[in-house]
């Protein structure tokens, strides 16, 4: 499967933004968009105001960076989106926080969207007892997500048993077991990626 395997960090400074793609060090110093708040490359410093199109390129590629995803997927998961009843913006946030590594993210299994598809395609979790190991999975409501038992003792999880973990409205959680639930399909208004998708459906229409 083919994957982004450049440097993390300079897609944040590409958008001028926080992805979150690195976890804990997204919220430490150390994080490269705190030190070096300007664009990767030799006329980082120099570049000037983009077209509306720029405008709208950026605001995709923004969010196929957050969600971790390359560009024939993202488009798929549009096309999919804008068949669906309702705002095609909506549908496709929707589709994007529920794929299966968003949910592991949400649910706390993972410090960034990155590690928790990490940990699908090593084959940690389960939906409704069977094995799910692809993230792009879409998680349906009333289905539990859960580590797999043999998975429970390995360190990364036990830690995780301790922690006090916050999720959205959507999802519950249960930590000492290693599980939740999509309870609902999210709202818009609970979805706060900082995306503004009409600029994404404005581009893929043209
Ligand atoms: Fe982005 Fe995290 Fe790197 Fe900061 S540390 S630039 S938020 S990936």
């Amino acid at each position: 499967m083919a994957r982004y395997t450049d440097a993390s960090c300079k897609l944040c400074r590409r958008e001028a933004q926080k992805l979150f793609l690195k976890g804990d060090r997204c919220y430490s110093p150390r994080c490269a968009l705190e030190r070096r708040a300007y664009p990767p490359g030799q006329h980082g410093q120099g570049r000037k105001k983009t077209s509306d199109y720029g405008v709208q390129l950026r605001e995709k590629q923004k969010a196929k960076r957050f969600y971790g995803m390359l560009e024939k997927q993202f488009h798929n998961t549009f096309l999919k989106a804008a068949k669906k009843k309702g705002i095609t913006g909506d549908n496709l946030l929707i589709m994007l926080e529920t794929r299966l590594d968003n949910v592991v993210f949400r649910m706390g299994f993972a410090s960034s969207r990155k590690e928790a598809r990490q940990l699908v395609n090593h084959g940690h979790f389960t939906i409704n007892g069977k094995k799910a190991d692809i993230p792009s999975m879409q998680v349906v409501p009333g289905s539990v997500v859960a580590v797999k038992k043999r998975s429970h003792k390995s360190p990364k999880f036990e830690e995780i048993k301790d922690m006090q973990i916050s999720v959205p409205a959507w999802i519950s959680v249960n930590v000492s077991n290693l599980e939740g639930t999509v309870l609902a399909l999210p709202r818009r208004e609970e979805i706060d990626t900082p995306i503004s998708e009409h600029l994404i459906v404005e581009l893929y229409s043209k």
